[in-house]
């Protein structure tokens, strides 16, 4: 690790990896940190994005693609079924796919640095420096002209930089899901369950992985957070009690809208770091990659032109709020507006 570097990255997630890669192709230095000591591990995802998003990053590779999806079904409470055959979906393997965004990150000339967690950020004034970097037991203060905070919906940087972050308790949807084998699905249907009784204000997937697999999972909202395990159980044992349950992960999703300012001196903040996970299609993945590489794009111009000013880089604010991500407004995100 050096002492300094044009771009620091701090998570390296999908919004992080693609922010690292497409700063490192322009020619800068890059430093992407990850705390934990491989990335895509644990997966906290439904891994489903659509193809169209995919590519516009990445070519499909049947080593990160776990399924194709041709129709997705949503059962209402009453047990009515709509379908809707737009598009083709891709259920990832996030454990590869995430890996192999840091992979060309990497053979674009980004450093890459695990089990190397950003602990606090280096302020000069307003201005945020760089970050003191731990790893294995030692402290290192590296330097930067940007960072960009990828650290995800827990992410604390852009809060320690002094960005109002906090997220009310109603603002955040729980998330436990199970990956659950031996079971009869349609391989090539994504399912949605609106119910109030199996997932009172929130609903069910079903994201087929593969023949006799899905990623199974409930969302709620957060103030009843510490019932979603039951619920989800519950409906294993009604739907597929012979499923076998292979993993488990949990997780929240900020429905509360998008943070009010994405930049400041010297800080771009991106992807969940942001809040920028959609509310109602979970569009988390795609946002994250987008606002990575729009971040990137903005950075690569402060560094040119010597000019990192929060005046600067809320070029990379307006951009995203312009563009077509989408981000759909719920109940839960109308108190804020
Ligand atoms: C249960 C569940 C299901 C979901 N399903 C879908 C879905 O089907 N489709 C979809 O598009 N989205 C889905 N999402 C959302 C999606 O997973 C996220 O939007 C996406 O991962 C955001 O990417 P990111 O790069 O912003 O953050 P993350 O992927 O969270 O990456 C952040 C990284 O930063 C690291 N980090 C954090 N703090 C530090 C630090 N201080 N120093 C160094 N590293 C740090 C973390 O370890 C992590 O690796 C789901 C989320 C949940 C919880």
């Amino acid at each position: 690790m050096k002492d300094s570097y044009d771009i620091l990255v701090v998570g390296g997630g999908p919004g992080g990896a693609v922010a690292a890669r497409k700063a490192a192709e322009a020619g800068l230095s890059v430093l992407l940190v990850e705390k934990r000591s491989a990335v895509g591990v644990p997966v906290r995802s439904g891994e489903s994005i659509g193809k169209d998003e995919l590519l516009e990053f990445i070519d499909a590779d049947q080593r990160f693609i776990s399924a194709e999806i041709n129709s997705v079904s949503l059962i209402e409470p009453d047990g009515s079924v709509s379908v809707s055959t737009k598009g083709i979906e891709y259920i990832l393997d996030r454990k590869v796919f995430d890996r192999e965004l840091i992979w060309r990150a990497a053979e674009a000339g980004a450093e890459i640095q695990v089990h190397a967690r950003a602990s606090s950020p280096i302020m000069e004034g307003e201005k945020v420096c760089g970050a003191v970097i731990e790893q294995h037991g030692k402290t290192y203060d590296v330097r930067a002209k940007i960072v960009i905070a990828a650290d995800g919906v827990e992410s604390k940087f852009a809060k320690w930089a002094g960005i109002d972050t906090t997220i009310p308790q109603d603002g955040i949807m729980s998330c436990v899901q199970y990956v659950v084998n031996d079971i009869d699905i349609d391989e090539r249907t994504k399912q949605f369950y609106i119910s109030p009784e199996d997932a009172p204000g929130g609903y069910i997937w079903i994201f087929p992985k593969g023949k006799r697999c899905a990623n199974i999972g409930v969302g709620i909202p957060g103030t009843d957070g510490y019932k979603a395990r039951s619920y989800l159980d519950s409906f294993i044992e009604k739907k597929f009690p012979n499923g076998k349950i292979t993993e488990l992960s949990a997780g929240g999703v900020p429905v509360c809208g998008p943070l009010k300012e994405t930049a400041a001196d010297g800080l771009l903040v991106v992807g969940d770091a942001a809040r920028l996970s959609d509310s109602v299609t979970r569009r988390g993945i795609y946002n994250a990659m987008f606002t990575g590489r729009l971040a990137a794009e903005v950075a690569i111009l402060a560094v040119e032109s010597g000019n990192s000013s929060k005046e600067f880089l809320m070029a990379y604010d307006k951009a995203w709020r312009e563009e077509k991500i989408s981000l759909i407004p719920n109940e839960n995100t109308k108190h804020l507006e």
